[in-house]
């Protein structure tokens, strides 16, 4: 019955690439040829935020001068204009379907991150973007990213709280985006217990500057958290070389 109803869907909804939306045969993800036009960042990358490098190196100029709080960030992809298409439509024009597919290509980084002592919590959204959008991208991937590996027990989708609804951080530098999101965001104190001792994982679309998951780690990590890792689709490239390559 399941696998009739599965067999009706994919007639009427056909699978698709989450770049070039053409149909797949299979399961919605990515085509054979934006497959090779994406770049995974599995190169050579700065050991904290996953900032990619032309060739081997230890940590990035920004980490090194400025070391954040988060242990470290991985991300799935160096953010370039093919998955970008990917993330802005699954960010703002509605394909949280999309979920699905990042959170499959997260998975295998996550396991390498998450231990059972693991809490993983999405970066949230002010309550005001989050209304008018209808859905927390990073809480849906988190969502998502739990049920594929069994671990929806270790779930705190709503400790974080963003108690400032923060100008987008498009367009500025990013000494400007950490001053934009410092004290941005806030533990619900009811829930607090949940954080102490624990390592945290947190997940969101895309990671910049680090300023975001930074924000976000320092109230974690007041409220007793052992250490704060992230998770990411796609990291920004500072190096425009390796942005477009
Ligand atoms: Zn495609
Ligand atoms: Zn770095």
């Amino acid at each position: 019955m399941r696998r009739l109803l599965y067999n009706l869907l994919s007639f009427l909804l056909p699978h698709r690439c989450i770049i070039c939306r053409d149909s797949l045969a299979e399961e919605q993800g990515l085509c054979p040829t934006c497959y090779t036009n994406v770049k995974f960042n599995n190169g050579p990358q700065c050991t904290i935020c996953a900032e990619p490098f032309e060739i081997k190196g230890d940590t990035c100029q920004h980490c090194t001068a400025s070391p954040p709080l988060f242990h470290q960030n991985k991300s799935v992809f160096v953010y370039e204009p093919h998955i970008a298409r990917a993330i802005l439509a699954f960010k703002n024009s509605g394909h949280t379907e999309y979920a699905n597919t990042f959170a499959k290509l997260m998975a295998p980084l996550a396991k390498e991150i998450i231990t059972p002592d693991t809490v993983i919590i999405p970066v949230p959204l002010h309550f005001w973007r989050q209304f008018s959008r209808g859905y927390n991208q990073s809480l849906l991937l988190a969502h998502k990213l739990a049920l594929r590996l069994s671990i929806k027990q270790q779930l705190a989708l709503h400790i974080l709280k963003r108690q400032v609804n923060t100008p987008t951080q498009q367009s500025l530098t990013s000494a400007e985006r950490q001053q934009n999101v410092a004290d941005a965001f806030t533990i619900r104190h009811a829930h607090a217990h949940i954080v102490k001792d624990k390592h945290i994982l947190l997940i969101d679309d895309v990671c910049t500057s680090g300023a975001t998951l930074n924000a976000c780690a320092s109230p974690l990590l007041a409220a007793g958290a052992e250490s704060v890792s992230c998770l990411t689709v796609a990291k920004v490239g500072l190096n425009p070389n390796i942005l477009y390559n």
